[in-house]
Order: C-alpha cells, then structure tokens, then sequence
C-alpha cells in the first residue's frame, strides 16, 4: 500500500482512539447509571404503595456528567490529562494531584479501540461497511468489560447492537442477506432462552442472563444464523479453559459466577475476523476430527 492509501486507516485509528476514550466512561458509568435507575424505580414504586409523594430526583449521574474525576482524591480532570493515550503516557500512569495509580484498563481500552477501528477500515476500506464493524466492535468492546466487571449486558448496547446488525443486512453493508440476520437474531435468542430454563429446570440453578440470550442474537443478526453454531461453540471452549484456569490458581470471584459475555463477545471478534468457518474449521482441527 501506498502512504497515501493508509491514511484512511490512520485516521480510523484516531477517532477509535476518541471512541476508546468515550467507552472507558460507559464501562465505568453505565452499570452505576442502570443501578441508580433500579433504587429510583423501587423507590417510586414503594412510594405509590404506600400513597405517600414521591419527589423524582434528577439523576445524579449521566455519561456526560459530573467530569471525570480521580476515583482518590476527586481531583476534577483537566482537558489535557484527558487526551486518549497521550496523557496517560504524559502523567506517568500517576494522578498529577495524588498520585494514585490511573489503571492500565484506560490506554488499553483507548488502543483496543483504535486497533479495531483501524483493522476494519483496512478490511472494508473507508465504506459505510467498514464503520459500521468499527461501531460493532466498539459495542462489544463496551459489553466485554462491563460483563467482566458487573455481571451486567446492558440492553441500553445490547438491543441497539441487535437492530443495527439488522438494518446493516437491510442496507447490504454486510455479507449476510436480511432474512439470515433476522433468523440469525430470532434463533440465538430462543436458542440460548431454551439451554437457559433446560438448565434451571434440571438444577434449580441459573446459569447465564437474559443479557446472554441479546447479545447473542444480536451476533446472529450481524453473522446470520449460519454462524451461531461456531459461534458458541468457541465462545464455549474458551469460556470453560478459562474457568477450569481460575479454579485453579483460585482467582474465581464471591459464587465461582464467571460472566459469559466476554466469551461470546471474544467469539464475535474473531468471526469478525477469519469468518464463522475458519472457527468450525480449527475446532475440529483440535479435536483431530
Ligand atoms: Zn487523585
């Protein structure tokens, strides 16, 4: 390629950068948001129980307020230590007020982004297909490390991520044709909705979220319903290896509760990337098969 010809990449890079930026605040705020959502709706609900007024506050925390501020000492943030990546580097992983430690977690997210944005515009070019996988990825990104962290797979990212893979198959962006997305959707959900009430039918346990059963068919709406199966399979595998590796070295969290989003979210990126076949193809590799 040419220097001219990657600066459509570079620059996909700069704005994954931004976007990495900004998906750093929702992983850190979104569940804190939906959790102040639930005490106002129990509370409005207790309230018209009991006939007594009810005063709805204004939220107290929204993705666009307060400004950031240091988890220590609340320094608020200036708009130079506030720069993706540079002001990380530029502040010595330090807060310039108390000098707590600002976690790895920011760059990376910031780099994983910008490497996403930059990989899918060199895939498919400056073309509304290329943008529209940056946007996937950048939505699964989010749901990864906010599952990891909470447990939660927001529908605020789930349901939007499940009609855009739609839309993008009506519009032609990508490969699979509207009608395999739609089954693709449909059939993840029910799919993963039928494993979840046959396991808690058999043992009175839950072993995964309604958020698993959306996420996956927004997988299914963005793949069509041909990549379901390689799909959890992966997802599955790796899900188990790195379960049976936290048992071990005991790092599993309060209930042995692993999150299954990241997992499924790790399947995506890599259908994304060599395609749902080249998943079936290395799974059987490895069984000898
Ligand atoms: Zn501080």
């Amino acid at each position: 390629m040419e220097l001219h010809a990657w600066s459509p990449v570079a620059l996909a890079a700069l704005i994954g950068l931004l976007v990495g930026s900004f998906l750093n605040v929702v992983i850190h705020r979104l569940p804190k948001m939906m959790e102040q959502q639930w005490d106002a709706e129990c509370a409005e609900h207790q309230a018209a129980k009991t006939g007594t007024p009810y005063e709805a506050k204004a939220p107290a925390l929204t993705l666009s307020r307060p400004h950031s501020r240091c988890p220590h000492c609340s320094h608020g943030v200036r708009w130079f230590e506030n720069i993706p990546l540079l002001s990380w580097l530029f502040l010595r992983a330090r807060c310039s007020s108390c000098a707590q430690s600002i976690s790895i977690r920011y760059p990376l997210v910031e780099i994983s982004a910008a490497a996403l944005f930059a990989w899918c515009i060199y895939r498919w070019g400056f073309t509304p297909t290329g943008w529209a996988w940056s946007g996937f990825s950048a939505a699964l990104l989010a749901l990864a490390m906010i599952d990891w962290d909470t447990t939660y797979l927001p529908d605020d990212i789930t349901l939007p991520l499940l009609w855009a893979g739609l839309l993008t198959a009506a519009l032609g962006w990508t490969e699979s044709t509207l009608s395999d997305a739609v089954w693709g959707a449909a059939a993840g959900y029910l799919s993963l909705w039928g494993v979840y009430w046959a396991f808690k039918l058999a043992t009175g346990k839950e072993g995964m979220g309604y958020g698993d059963f959306k996420l996956f068919a927004a997988l299914g709406a963005w793949f069509g319903w041909q990549a379901l199966i390689p799909i959890i399979l992966l997802s599955s595998v790796i899900g188990a290896i790195v379960g049976i590796a936290m048992k071990f070295s005991s790092g599993l969290r309060e209930g042995g509760y692993i999150p299954f989003g990241p997992f499924l979210a790790g399947a995506g990126f890599v259908s994304m990337f060599w395609g749902h076949n080249a998943i079936l193809y290395s799974l059987w590799s490895a069984l000898g098969l």
